[in-house]
Formats: C-alpha cells, sequence, structure tokens
C-alpha cells in the first residue's frame, strides 16, 4: 500500500496555478488543495459568496460585478487578506484565479511574507493555442442540468443529447473561436509578465498542460513534492 496518498505532511505554502482558460486550472487546484487537505481559494467563487452574503466587501463589489467590469485591487487584496488570515489557512491552501498582475504577485508576496509562510510555488500550466482551441471551442453544454461535454474527448453516447437527463446540448457564445481566440491572447498577454516575475525568482514550475488531467494530476504532485522535499 502507497504510505502517502493523503497529505502526511502539511504543505505549509501557498500554491498559485497559471494557465490559460481550457487548461485545467480550476480542476488541477481544487484536486491540490484536497489532497493536502488545505482551502481552494477562487477569486470569482470568494466575491460571489461575499456579494450573496452581503457583506461591507460584497456590497462594494456587486455594482461593479453587474456591469460586467473588474473588481479592483484594493478590493480583490482586501478580500485575499482577510481569507489567508482565517484559521484554516494555517497549512497552506492554493490559489485559482489569482495573482493575475505583477502588482498582485508583489503584494501578494509581502503578505505572504509577513505571515510566516514560506515562499508560493507557482504551477504553470503551459499548453498551445492549437491544442487548446479544439478544447474549448467543442465544449457543449446541457441546456437541462449543465453537464459539461467535448465533442473532440468526451463526446455523448448520442450527438447533441445529453446522456444524463436527455437535454438538448449546445456550444454558449463564450466558448465560440470568435470569442476564445481574442481571450486566449489577452490571457497570454496578461500573463507573460506574471510568468516572467515568477521565472526570474526561481519559483516557476511549468508542466505540459496538453496531457491528460490524470497526467496532469500526477505531475502537480510530484512537483509540490519535489519542492516540499528541497526546501
Ligand atoms: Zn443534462
Amino acid at each position: 500500500m502507497a504510505p502517502d496518498t493523503r497529505h502526511p505532511d502539511k504543505l505549509d505554502r501557498a500554491v498559485i496555478f497559471l494557465g490559460p482558460p481550457g487548461a485545467g486550472k480550476g480542476t488541477q487546484a481544487k484536486e491540490l488543495a484536497a489532497r493536502y487537505g488545505v482551502p481552494h481559494l477562487s477569486t470569482g467563487d470568494m466575491l460571489r459568496e461575499h456579494v450573496s452574503k452581503g457583506t461591507p466587501l460584497g456590497i462594494k463589489a456587486k455594482p461593479i460585478m453587474e456591469r460586467g467590469e473588474l473588481v479592483p485591487d484594493s478590493l480583490v487584496l482586501q478580500m485575499i487578506r482577510e481569507r489567508i488570515e482565517r484559521p484554516d489557512c494555517t497549512h497552506g491552501f492554493v490559489f485559482d484565479g489569482f495573482p493575475r498582475t505583477v502588482a498582485q504577485a508583489k503584494y501578494l508576496g509581502e503578505l505572504l511574507k509577513q505571515h510566516g509562510y514560506k515562499r508560493p510555488f507557482v504551477i504553470h500550466l503551459a499548453i498551445d493555442t492549437s491544442v487548446l482551441l479544439p478544447r474549448l471551442t467543442g465544449r457543449r453544454t446541457c441546456k437541462v442540468g449543465g453537464e459539461i461535454y467535448n465533442i473532440h474527448d468526451r463526446p455523448p453516447k448520442v450527438a447533441g443529447i445529453c446522456d444524463a437527463d436527455g437535454g438538448e446540448l449546445v456550444q454558449r457564445p463564450d466558448d465560440r473561436e470568435e470569442v476564445i481566440g481574442p481571450r486566449l491572447h489577452a490571457y497570454e498577454k496578461q500573463t507573460a509578465p506574471l510568468a516572467a516575475y515568477y521565472s526570474s525568482r526561481g519559483l516557476l514550475h511549468v508542466i505540459d498542460a496538453s496531457k491528460s488531467i490524470d497526467e496532469v494530476r500526477q505531475q502537480v504532485l510530484q512537483s509540490v513534492k519535489n519542492v516540499r522535499g528541497a526546501r
């Protein structure tokens, strides 16, 4: 029996995922967090929670989000600080969707230092646009239950019909190539400086995200294990 399938030690650091939409960032971040028994911190989920609970932060963020605008750094950073000061974060946490800019990364670095965490570990899920495009444009969503399929690598049993509830499968407007192309381009433009920032500090670990979810998961776990052994 493998002795270390559960989290025998603590993570004791922040793990940050970088990667374009469709690279599997959310899935990998969630699974890593579950594996080590630490919180998975998605800025999108956190903001929605503040809004639904009507916290002071949520009240400020709500009209901005309703206008479809980006919530300003000041609010996001305040939210992050408050979140990582909660007791469940003592043994580390996994970010999903944060930081997005070098300025946010610098602020986070200071924050982690102040709170006595080890240096963050940054995983870049790198994937070529030619691999990513079919993944994204092939996505079909069930109109009834919201199940997600992919005509290339996770097709339904009957084309256009949901296996679970027989609902119609549709391509969301966000998944059309004319929407995805510019989104990927914007992502690359935003992430390149962030990846360079972490790389220059020796914190960036690049993983080939064109592999299967299982293979990527193994690589993520191995890389985290290595860094924990090394420092
Ligand atoms: Zn369905």
